[in-house]
């Protein structure tokens, strides 16, 4: 399953002597045009043919060449024979580098725009926007003494755990009229509330030990009233919404109001995050910037933290294989080579994807916002920054 560190272990793949080849193949049956297999032939065509294309024969050696087209090989064999297409799987990405001994599939349930190409580095981007759309989550149901708890990865969910704690209280002597029905309240009410510690204690640990950004809580009210003040202080603040709901709602309802619930907060979080973008870029020492030739500035300076770009923005530059410069067109020096090493620059239809790249490998953390975010103002692409 897809996940930040996944991403940033390809975009490190990075390399001076071998290309990789990076293919994406829309997987989803329901789009009733799209044949996968055609769409890989026409892929597959048109990239042979570029290995042939006389400027890639100067531009990279034959023995590169060769390498790459072992990885078309591998990659239609494995598309044609060895795919096992599952019904929650819409999207496909592999990653393969013969000379490397490199390949990697991984299947999303997001799916994905087709797409092969060979370069330096792996093709991430793709990756990178479903991360940011999907974040991953965590849904506690929770009743007086029955809980489950499901981890939601890319909209698909796998059950974590279920409990069910002792709920009936022991009756062990007989007394006066009332008494004993006290006794028992208060009996019930003891073990209600360590069946809620029991389901708080799993759900802090399952956020320890995973890489999940948010929290959703469902039951009926007065439950979630009383069992969200036991969740670990540093929890509570991920928990982004509740449901009330029925403890015998199907698992259906349920993902989909959470689904509701996730999309509203990667939509708050999105506008809290360009707010807080602006403000740092216009107060006097803040830490924040934006437009393109700033933010790659401070990318080649290590000072990213958070990388912030419009999905989809793209922008000419170029990229030095040496000293790993990226660039726009106007920082080449005049020999049209790298301002560092006067090496002869590598050009690129998109500087963008590579400053995402660079960004993975750095260990920032990388958010795509939506096209009609008010980013777009600002140049598509900014930055908060460590210093
Ligand atoms: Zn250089």
């Amino acid at each position: 399953m897809l996940n930040h560190k996944m991403i940033e272990r390809l975009a490190k793949m990075v390399s001076k002597d071998y290309l990789i080849t990076s293919f994406y193949l829309n997987v989803d049956r329901s789009q009733k045009n799209h044949d996968p297999k055609i769409v890989l032939k026409d892929l597959l065509k048109e990239k042979r043919a570029a290995l042939n294309d006389p400027k890639n024969k100067e531009r990279y050696t034959r023995d590169q060449l060769i390498a790459v087209e072992e990885d078309l090989n591998k990659i239609e064999h494995y598309v044609l024979h060895e795919f096992v297409h599952k019904d929650l799987h819409n999207g496909l990405a592999i990653f393969s580098s013969s000379r490397a001994k490199f390949w990697e599939v991984i299947s999303l349930v997001h799916p994905v725009t087709d797409y092969l190409g060979f370069d330096y580095d792996t093709y991430i981007r793709p990756l990178s926007e479903v991360a940011s759309e999907y974040g991953r989550y965590a849904v506690v149901l929770v009743d007086s003494k029955k809980a489950k708890i499901f981890d939601v990865r890319q909209g698909f969910a796998n059950s974590h755990l279920a409990i069910e704690d002792e709920s009936q209280p022991k009756v062990k002597f007989g007394g006066q009229d009332g008494l004993q029905e006290r006794n028992i309240d208060r009996q019930h009410d003891e073990l209600v509330l360590k069946h809620l510690k029991h389901v708080a204690e799993e759900t802090n640990k399952l956020f320890t030990q995973n890489e999940i950004q948010w929290l959703i809580i469902g039951g009926r009210q007065q439950i979630i009233g009383q069992f969200e003040p036991l969740l670990a202080h540093p929890l509570r603040k991920q928990i982004i919404g509740h449901m009330v709901v029925e403890p015998d709602a199907s698992l259906n309802d349920i993902l989909k109001k959470s689904a509701e619930v996730s999309r509203a907060a990667r939509d708050t979080h999105e506008t809290d995050l360009i707010a807080k973008l602006k403000n740092e870029a216009h107060a006097k020492g803040g830490k924040g910037i934006f437009g393109l030739q700033p933010t790659l500035q401070s990318l080649r300076r290590g000072g990213i933290h958070t990388l912030i770009v419009t999905k989809g923005f793209q922008s000419p530059g170029f990229v030095c294989h040496k000293c790993y410069f990226v660039g726009t067109p106007e920082e080449k020096n005049n020999g049209n080579q790298c301002p560092i090493c006067a090496i002869d620059a590598h050009d690129v239809p998109d500087i963008v994807e590579e400053a995402i790249t660079f960004a993975y490998m750095q260990g920032c953390v990388v958010e795509n916002v939506s096209q009609n975010s008010r980013l777009k103002l600002m140049g598509n692409i900014g930055a908060l920054l460590r210093y």
